[in-house]
């Protein structure tokens, strides 16, 4: 189990997280939704330490971190267990999708490099890039490249997968693919914390969905409730925008 405790953010006197609590079980699909501005983003980037919480403690198996107090080795634990996918993808235009995804393996994993090779090519092919694995970012489109950003989180096993609108870049005619990659990976039992503002998704691949406002969660429960029995008014309103 993760367990996130009194998560705590602000920039410059803008508080963007509000002592958050959250517990995730293995396999759930936390989808996190919100108006923008709402802090999701800051809430994805503080899991794995891109954005150094003020305060906060997060316990993933058998590591407990106080994010007051980091050293630079927990960084690194804590790296380990968390996977990024970004919503610019944010992949090495000087490699290939197939380096892109051996990249962790070798640096971070320390693997030998035909071993890391064998494990991306399996990646690729689970996103069904096998045939682009030797191609640079600059000639796959924007749903191939984000199969190769998933691909490469993947490769590393997290505990914990971060996805930030991972499909909000792409043309539209590009998002189911990508869609399809991620909801294979909640089949497997991946963890995710997933941000999106594609509702009909989230309804489809989400255990539990959350609604932040002001760095506050200010709803949760599973999808059902959430779109068709939301408790709180400014849910409510959010949702009759967004659906
Ligand atoms: P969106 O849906 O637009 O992506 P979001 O919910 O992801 O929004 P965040 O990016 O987490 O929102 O931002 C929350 C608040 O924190 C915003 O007011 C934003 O301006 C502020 N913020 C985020 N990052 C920084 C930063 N590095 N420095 C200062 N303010 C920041
Ligand atoms: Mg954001």
């Amino acid at each position: 189990m993760i367990k996130i405790t009194n998560l705590s953010k602000a920039f410059s006197g803008n508080q963007v997280l509000d002592h958050l609590d959250l517990e995730i079980n293995e396999g759930d699909v936390v989808a996190l939704i919100g108006a923008s501005g709402a802090g999701k983003s800051t809430f994805l980037r503080s899991l794995n330490n891109l954005e150094n919480p003020d305060s906060g403690q997060i316990e993933i198996d058998d590591l407990k971190i106080d994010f007051a107090h980091l050293t630079k080795k927990e960084v690194l634990a804590l790296r380990r267990k968390t996977g990024m996918v970004f919503q610019q993808f944010n992949l090495f235009e000087r490699r290939t999708a197939l380096e892109n995804v051996m990249e962790g393996l070798i640096q971070v994993k320390k693997l030998p490099k035909e071993k890391a090779r064998l494990i991306a090519e399996q990646e690729l092919e689970k996103v069904g890039l096998t045939d682009r694995k030797d191609y640079y970012p600059k000639f796959l489109s924007g749903g191939q490249k984000q199969r190769v950003g998933i691909a490469r989180a993947l490769a590393m096993e997290p505990k914990l997968l971060l996805l930030d609108e991972p499909t909000s870049a792409l043309d539209p005619e590009l998002v189911g693919e990508v869609q399809e990659v991620i909801l294979q990976a909640a089949k497997n039992q991946q963890t995710m914390v997933l941000v999106s503002h594609e509702m009909d998704f989230v309804y489809n691949v989400a255990t539990k969905v959350l609604f932040l406002e002001k760095g506050k969660i200010i709803e949760a429960g599973t999808p059902q409730e959430v779109f068709y029995a939301p408790q709180n008014p400014r849910t409510r309103a959010f949702l009759a925008r967004h659906i």
